[in-house]
């Protein structure tokens, strides 16, 4: 199959990844570098691929603009994993955190931190089936919580932040999976952040931390060797066998990214295409966004017919011209289009042509 064989693939993850970067590593893959080996069969402890993962994270630091005192890891366990590693690591006095729940995600976070300390839901949207982004008090923020949690963008229900929380002394802690670099972030509002990489960077199997030095080495004497911040950030996320071909793959996109102009320009891209589609569904007689305007999400766009049988139909006819994995998330239906970083503008124009003509024959 050759590339303009492909079908314009709206998956949440994984995920549409950039063309560059598949040739890039289909060029590279019986011989990376001059190494005459693939770099899934190269020692992590040589020399050609330290240079790879070194490259990756100075990549990375130059993209989102990471200070010094913040340590940036690659670990494995998806960003699940995180949701246990984090309360591990980060419960180290009250052990008490704060949580915004704002979809599946978040909850999963707050019950595996539950395990471990006390978490307090500052508020929830669950009633409203998560279509909003809701905003507590900060008065009933927690003066002496180890840590305040967030998912900035929530994948299944397409919502995402248009503001911070003021956290204070309080670190600020957020699940970046589904929008890291799609925008400019201040990485310095935050203690920590985590994401899986399967959406927005590269394969499934790499999980990135951004974590400030402060934040490591407060694990208890129980945790996992493995899962203590401090393991991967004192062997340079070389502790033990890291997932190479992955940091392999990221490292090629966070060149993408870079040749692009960062992720300065990769977000008026991300807002031009986001635009397009919610005002196409907005216009639209048919389709209709659930999600309150001002927590739209960029990277995940989610409408509906109202009429359950019309979206599957529209998932079904879509996948026959091409467009594949609108289908929404299996715990709530209707549609969902991820428009990633890799998603072309072109792709998009693509699914607003076919919903016009859609609407028009199914009226
Ligand atoms: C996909 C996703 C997860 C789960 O990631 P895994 O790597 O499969 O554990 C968690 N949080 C968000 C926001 C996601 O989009």
């Amino acid at each position: 199959m050759s590339f303009n064989e492909r079908v314009i693939n709206f998956s949440a993850g994984p995920s549409i990844l950039p063309v560059e970067v598949m040739e890039q590593a289909a060029r590279d893959m019986l011989n990376c570098n001059g190494s005459g080996m693939s770099v899934m069969e190269m020692s992590h402890r040589s020399k050609d691929y330290q240079n790879i993962i070194d490259t990756a994270e100075q990549d990375l630091r130059d993209l989102m603009n990471i200070p010094d005192n913040y340590k940036v890891l690659f670990l494995q366990g998806g960003e699940s994993m995180q949701f246990a590693q984090i309360p591990l690591n980060l419960f180290r006095n009250s052990k008490k955190a704060d949580f915004i729940v704002t979809g599946t995600w978040a909850k999963k976070a707050a019950s595996e931190a539950k395990k471990f300390g006390t978490v307090n839901i500052l508020a929830s949207s669950e009633a409203d089936i998560f279509t909003y982004i809701p905003k507590p008090d900060p008065a009933t923020y927690s003066k002496d919580a180890d840590y305040f949690y967030i998912t900035l963008n929530n994948t299944i229900y397409g919502t995402h932040y248009n503001w911070l929380p003021e956290t204070g002394d309080v670190p600020l802690v957020t699940d970046m999976s589904s929008c890291i670099l799609s925008e400019e972030v201040d990485v310095t509002k935050f203690g920590l952040i985590t994401a899986g990489a399967q959406k927005n960077i590269g394969p499934a199997g790499v999980t990135l931390a951004i974590i400030r030095e402060d934040l490591i080495g407060h694990a208890g004497p129980n945790c996992p060797t493995m899962l203590d911040y401090k393991t991967q950030a004192d062997n340079g996320s070389m502790y033990n066998t890291p997932p190479t071909f992955g940091i392999y793959i990221a490292g090629l996109t966070f060149k993408w990214l870079k040749n692009l102009g960062g992720l300065k320009a990769m977000e008026e891209i991300n807002k031009r295409k986001a635009a397009k589609l919610y005002d196409a569904i907005d216009e639209s007689k048919m389709f209709r966004c659930p999600v309150v305007k001002e927590d739209r999400s960029l990277m995940n766009v989610v409408f509906v017919t109202g009429d359950e049988t019309l979206d599957k139909k529209f998932v079904a006819d879509a996948k026959a011209e091409g467009l594949v994995n609108l289908g929404g998330h299996r715990s709530v239906g209707g549609m969902r289009a991820s428009i990633y970083n890799a998603m072309p503008e072109s792709g998009v124009d693509k699914l607003i042509d076919f919903m016009h003509r859609f609407e028009k024959e199914n009226a």
